[in-house]
């Protein structure tokens, strides 16, 4: 009953449940808008404590995905789905066959990818069972290269507008996740001269970007009040919270992970605290935009110029919420809504 009234009360297309007796896969496709083309967003392969939480997980990513495509332009909708499970199961090529037949029931109206839990190797094997999918080895390949260079962007034009220079050097930046994108943001900021302060549960993934890039690296739970100009949330979503707001000691968040405002007014909490926050979907679009070449038919160079135009996107988010008196987070989504209502 509850996940009826969840689905039921949200705007989202379609909600789908999926069940593979013979694999024991139990996946979740959510559709948040086809208004723009087909929905296109990434398989989570994830352990979740309930299906209610996943469902959430889903239906929040979904709509994020609409958004993250409309804001640039794209011919495409909202999509997101999940595979319920532990990623690394021994039957683990079974359950991404279930669900690439999954994606398949709607015929292109949900085109998948990869996402965290999965890579695109994965992506191969879902692609046995259906043709709508994108992100695999021969094709536009791992986003998070592409990622990580749009959430570059998304910090200098932080800096120009904060700073009003975007010339990172001798600016500390505090990234949280030394994952796929974690690490190449940690290149990039490190060859532009940035001081790196990391963190990660993963203690081989710290252990990299402290060697390669002169990173000073600190417990997972300090890396919020960590003094820095920059906080990158690259691991997980919702960080940005009653708890964490308060402890900040930056000016700046900008980074990849998804949802990192546990609440929409988390991004009024931390214009409050004067603090400059870009938008997370426009932040971390670069993965798609690269994806358009597979999706859309782009060239590479066309596809780079877009990632690299996120710097102008952010600028004007923030000039925009400046203008208006509202937080960044809403002016961002404004610009979405409008794109959506106009069809664009
Ligand atoms: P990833 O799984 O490669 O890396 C995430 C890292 O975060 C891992 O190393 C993990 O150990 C670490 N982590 C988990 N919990 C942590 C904690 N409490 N404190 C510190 N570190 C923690 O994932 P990724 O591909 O690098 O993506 C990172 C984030 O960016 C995710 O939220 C993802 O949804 C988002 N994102 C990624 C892409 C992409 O192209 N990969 C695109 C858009 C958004």
């Amino acid at each position: 009953m509850e996940i009826t009234e969840k689905i039921t009360n949200t705007d989202h297309e379609q909600v789908l449940i999926g069940h593979d007796a013979a694999s024991g896969y139990h996946g979740i496709i959510a559709i948040h808008s086809t208004a723009l083309g087909p929905a296109v967003g990434g398989t989570r392969f994830w352990h979740y404590d309930s299906e209610e939480d996943a469902l959430t997980d889903a239906l929040r990513l979904s709509q994020g995905m609409t958004y993250k495509n409309a804001l640039p332009g794209l011919p495409l909708g909202g999509g997101k789905s999940i595979i319920i499970g532990n990623n690394k199961a021994a039957n683990r090529e079974a359950l991404l066959r279930a669900h690439g037949r999954f994606v398949d029931t709607l015929k292109g109206r949900y085109i998948t990818a990869e996402d965290v839990g999965t890579s695109p190797a994965d992506m191969e094997i879902v692609r046995l069972e259906t043709q709508y999918v994108a992100g695999l080895l021969g094709g536009s390949g791992d986003p998070s290269p592409f990622t990580a260079r749009g959430v570059f962007r998304a910090i200098q034009a932080s800096s120009k507008f904060r700073w009003h220079s975007d010339d990172l050097s001798g600016v500390t930046v505090a990234i949280q996740g030394c994952g796929h994108v974690g690490y190449n943001l940690a290149k990039l900021l490190h060859e532009s001269g940035a001081k790196l302060i990391v963190s990660d549960v993963n203690s081989e993934s710290v252990a990299r970007v402290v060697d390669e890039f002169s990173a000073k690296d600190v417990e997972p739970g300090e890396i919020y009040d960590v003094p820095a100009d920059i906080f990158a949330p690259c691991a997980l979503g919702g960080v940005i919270n009653d708890a964490t707001v308060a402890e900040l000691a930056v000016q700046i968040v900008a980074g990849a992970a998804n949802n990192q405002l546990a609440e929409e007014r988390h991004g009024e909490m931390l214009r409050e605290r004067n603090i400059l926050y870009a938008p997370d979907y426009v932040a971390n679009a670069g993965g798609v935009l690269n994806g358009c070449i597979e999706l859309l038919g782009w060239d590479a160079a066309h596809a780079l110029r877009k990632v690299d135009g996120i710097y102008d996107t952010i600028l004007s988010i923030f000039e925009s919420a400046q203008a208006q008196g509202i937080t960044t987070n809403e002016a961002a989504d404004r610009l979405a809504e409008e794109r959506l209502r106009r069809g664009v």
